[in-house]
């Protein structure tokens, strides 16, 4: 089988189905000729791709290491324990559930262990950064809890820690929910657990993006404070998309039963064993050393854009992630977005709390720094990045090859080369 960063045997996909290998080339073409600062994104290793494009996506394998419903589970079985072996000494918790689909899914899990329909929470309102599972009317977690929104200070942009506990008295909430999309400082989870424990509420921490950097040692763990911590493996981490669960043992077997069998059917088992891969390249000392260059970088970013002229929200970030308004440039969010995608820019927009918008909130910049720091990007591309992005917002020139030049002196699977040589019959769009 010939063996590709993404995969066995893309050739043979590239004989059998030219379209679709054609698009997949496509796709590697567009993510390696631009920008890659999605903040949720990343580029998954050669070997957590191969995991994935593995036959163990064959195996069904309902229920647990020892009590599955379907035979032949005794590999994925050994697959499934070292996947939580690895994610139990990765974050210091006592019981892992690595079975999750997705981010979505695991907070659904945490809920379905903790909650009843009809309960009240307590999580970040969305406008301010709150995760559509943190109360969205269009998400299960709006139509079956009633949520209640903590937010920002929108002059500084920090959590109001003295109104999330007035409205936690206020409210009596059976959870409260911290974690966000969007807020590029670390949470105070010991003040979170204050609270929670004032009302006597759970505290769910929704650690979708941090947890990558908490594997990595540059932000606080919420495995102390939190009685669930939910979290992707695919953001920082690095690992295959997907989701994970983490709780101490006197809730693990809730905490289990509200992922299989009432959220999923069948675990994906070649995901579960990717992410024990991502897991085993997170515990290396490499992983660290890129978990610190992840915030040094988003740091240096942050104040490179300051120096463009944008108004970048808490004037830095303590994370991966940075979020800034356009609004100086006299640009909003979405406009911001589109200039920058046309230069091969990719990023995201988001809803910030705003003092000085009449509405409250206004569409701003969502961006990070995981990808580019795995392609090996450091300090110089950093004011380089920032400053492509403020000639291209402030409309001064066109920055399109600039971009690509950049990108491709760090290409994010360095011998994609050779082995994306064109196939013949396979196009490109
Ligand atoms: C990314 C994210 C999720 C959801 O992850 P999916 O895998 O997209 O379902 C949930 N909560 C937060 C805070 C996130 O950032």
């Amino acid at each position: 089988m010939a063996v590709t960063p993404w995969g066995p045997d893309f050739a043979g996909l590239a004989r059998q189905d030219p379209e679709l290998a054609g698009i997949i080339l496509s796709e590697i073409d567009r993510v390696s000729g631009g920008l890659q600062l999605i903040a949720a994104e990343n580029y998954a290793s050669p070997a957590v791709l191969a995991a994935l494009a593995s036959p163990l996506a064959n195996k069904y394998a309902e229920g647990y290491p020892g009590a599955r419903h379907h035979g032949g589970c005794e590999i994925v079985d050994i697959a499934e324990r070292v996947a939580q072996d690895r994610a139990k000494a990765l974050f210091g918790a006592e019981h892992a559930n690595v079975q999750p689909h997705s981010g979505s899914s695991a907070v659904l899990a945490a809920y379905a262990a903790l909650l009843r329909p009809g309960d009240t929470v307590l999580a970040m309102a969305l406008p301010h950064g709150g995760h559509l599972t943190h109360g969205s009317p269009a998400n299960f977690s709006g139509r079956w809890f009633d949520f209640i929104g903590y937010g920002v200070d929108p002059a500084t942009g920090l959590i109001d820690y003295e109104q999330l506990r007035g409205l936690a008295h206020a409210h009596r909430p059976k959870a409260i929910v911290c974690g966000s999309i969007s807020y590029p400082r670390h949470l105070d989870y010991a003040a979170f657990r204050a609270v929670a424990d004032e009302v006597g509420a759970y505290l769910i921490a929704d650690a979708a993006h941090s947890i990558g950097l908490v594997a990595g040692k540059a932000a606080p763990s919420p495995v102390p404070y939190a009685d669930v911590v939910c979290a992707t493996t695919h953001k920082v981490l690095r690992g295959p998309r997907g989701g994970m669960l983490l709780c101490g043992a006197e809730l693990a077997e809730r905490v289990d039963r509200a992922v299989f069998p009432f959220t999923q059917g069948g675990a994906q088992m070649h995901s579960v064993a990717a992410k024990a891969v991502a897991f085993g390249e997170a515990a290396a000392p490499a992983f660290t050393a890129y978990a610190r260059r992840v915030v040094a970088n988003a740091r240096l970013l942050a104040d490179a854009l300051v120096g463009e002229g944008l108004a970048v929200t808490t004037g830095g970030t303590d994370t991966h992630m940075i979020t800034a308004d356009p609004a100086p440039l006299g640009l909003d969010g979405r406009t911001a977005k589109g200039r920058c995608a046309a230069a091969g820019i990719v990023l995201d927009t988001c809803a910030l709390a705003s003092a000085t918008d009449p509405r409250g909130c206004v569409k701003g910049l969502r961006l990070g720094t995981a990808a580019v720091t795995t392609q090996g990007m450091g300090a110089p591309e950093m004011e380089r990045i920032a400053n492509l992005m403020g000639t291209v917002l402030r409309d001064e020139g066109v920055v399109r090859e600039k971009v690509a030049e950049l990108a491709g002196r760090f290409p994010p699977y360095p011998d994609e080369g050779r082995i994306m040589q064109p196939s013949e019959g396979v196009g490109r769009l």
